[in-house]
C-alpha cells in the first residue's frame, strides 16, 4: 500500500474544507468551535476510517487478474454476478483475519458489484481492451487525490476521479447509511446514472470538490469582479459558463432484497454554484458574529448530533427539544461525534 493511499490530509483554518464550508452555513458558533478553536477532534478520525476503507476498496485494481477478467463473460446480469464474486474473492484476502467490523464486508461486496456493473458496461460499449481498461482502472493520480488551493485557501480529498468519453466525474464514497430522501426509485438500479433528488446541501458538498477539480486540474480561474461575483475563465483567460463535469456520491452500505447493493447519486457540476460557493466563502471569512441558531435539523442532523448540543448548547436540549434524543446519547454524548 502506497502512502498516497494510506494518509488523510488535513489543512488548519484558515484553509476551509468542504466540511468546514457546510458546517458554516448550518451553525457559525459550531463552525469557530471545531474548524477555527479546533475544539473536536474526532472528526478526522471518521475520515481516516474511510480513507482506510477507500484504500481496500482501490486495492481491487492492482490485483485483479486482467487475463482472467478478460476471458470472462459479461452480457447478462447473471454474467455481472460471477464478475462480482471474483471481486470479492480477491478482495477478501486483503482483509486483516482478525477483522470484525461485518459492515465492513457488506461495503466492500456492494463496491464489487458495482465495479462489475461498471466493468460489464464498458465491455458492452467498447471493442478495445485498451480502452476499456483506461476507463475501469483509476491511475494513482485519480485516486485519493488531495488538492489545496492558495488563492482561496480550501482544500479537499477527491476519493476517485473518473472518466467516460466526454465527461469526467469527480467521485465521493459514502460508507454511511444512504439518505432516504436521496433516490427515487428507478435511480436503484445502474451504473453511475443521475439522481435529481440530490438536496442542496449535497449540491454545495459536489460542487465544492468540482471547483477545487477545475482550478488545480484543468487550471481554471475563478476571479471576484467589482460587484462582489464571481466570474470562471480558463486558461486562455475565457469566459467559462459550462463545463463537462459531473460529481457522484457512491453509497455502499445499503441492502437491496438481503443483499449489499450500491446507490450512486450523480449530477452535472455547475459553474454559478461555484460562484455562488466562493461568494459564501467571502462571507465566512468577513464574519465577526459566530452566533447560535439551533433548531432540530442543525443541532441533530440524521443520526448524529452536534457534539456542543449536550454541553455548551444544552439549554437548547430539553427546551426546545423535549425527549426526541435517545438514552444513548445522552449517556456518551462525545463519542457520537
Ligand atoms: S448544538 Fe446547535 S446551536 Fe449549538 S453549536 Fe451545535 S448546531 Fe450550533
Amino acid at each position: 500500500m502506497s502512502d498516497k493511499e494510506n494518509t488523510y490530509h488535513y489543512l488548519d483554518y484558515p484553509y476551509v474544507s468542504k466540511s468546514g464550508y457546510l458546517t458554516f452555513g448550518l451553525c457559525k458558533y459550531k463552525f469557530k468551535r471545531i474548524y477555527m478553536e479546533k475544539n473536536v477532534v474526532h472528526a478526522p478520525k471518521i475520515a481516516m476510517e474511510g480513507t482506510s476503507l477507500h484504500a481496500l476498496f482501490f486495492k481491487l485494481f492492482d490485483i485483479i487478474d486482467y487475463r482472467v477478467l478478460i476471458d470472462m463473460s459479461y452480457g447478462s446480469p447473471k454474467d455481472c454476478d460471477a464478475i462480482a464474486n471474483y471481486f470479492y474473492s480477491i478482495m477478501i484476502t486483503e482483509i486483516p483475519a482478525n477483522f470484525k467490523n461485518r459492515k465492513i464486508f457488506n461495503n466492500i461486496k456492494a463496491f464489487c458489484y458495482m465495479e462489475s456493473d461498471h466493468w460489464c458496461d464498458l465491455r458492452q460499449h467498447y471493442d478495445s481492451i485498451d480502452k476499456i481498461k483506461y476507463y475501469f482502472h483509476p491511475s494513482l493520480n485519480d485516486r485519493e487525490t488531495f488538492f489545496y488551493v492558495q488563492d482561496h485557501l480550501i482544500f479537499g480529498s477527491m476519493d476517485r476521479i473518473m472518466y467516460e468519453k466526454d465527461i469526467t466525474i469527480i467521485c465521493d464514497f459514502k460508507t454511511g447509511n444512504v439518505p432516504s430522501k436521496l433516490f427515487k426509485p428507478e435511480s436503484y438500479n445502474g451504473v453511475y446514472i443521475r439522481s435529481s433528488v440530490i438536496s442542496q446541501l449535497k449540491s454545495e458538498e459536489g460542487n465544492f470538490y468540482g471547483m477545487i477539480y477545475m482550478i488545480c486540474r484543468l487550471y481554471h480561474k475563478f476571479i471576484k469582479q467589482p460587484d462582489g461575483d464571481y466570474k470562471c475563465f480558463d486558461s486562455h483567460d475565457k469566459e467559462v459558463k459550462k463545463i463537462n463535469l459531473d460529481y457522484a456520491f457512491i453509497y455502499t452500505n445499503e441492502i437491496v432484497n438481503g443483499k449489499p447493493a450500491y446507490m450512486v447519486a450523480r449530477r452535472h457540476a455547475s459553474v454559478t454554484t461555484m460562484c455562488t460557493i466562493l461568494r459564501k466563502l467571502d462571507e465566512l471569512r468577513a464574519c465577526k458574529n459566530y452566533t447560535r441558531e439551533p433548531n432540530h435539523y442543525k443541532c441533530c442532523p440524521g443520526e448524529v448530533p452536534c457534539p456542543f448540543l449536550m454541553t455548551e448548547c444544552r439549554e437548547f436540549y430539553s427546551d426546545k427539544f423535549g425527549t426526541i434524543f435517545t438514552p444513548t446519547i445522552i449517556r456518551n454524548p462525545t463519542n457520537n461525534q
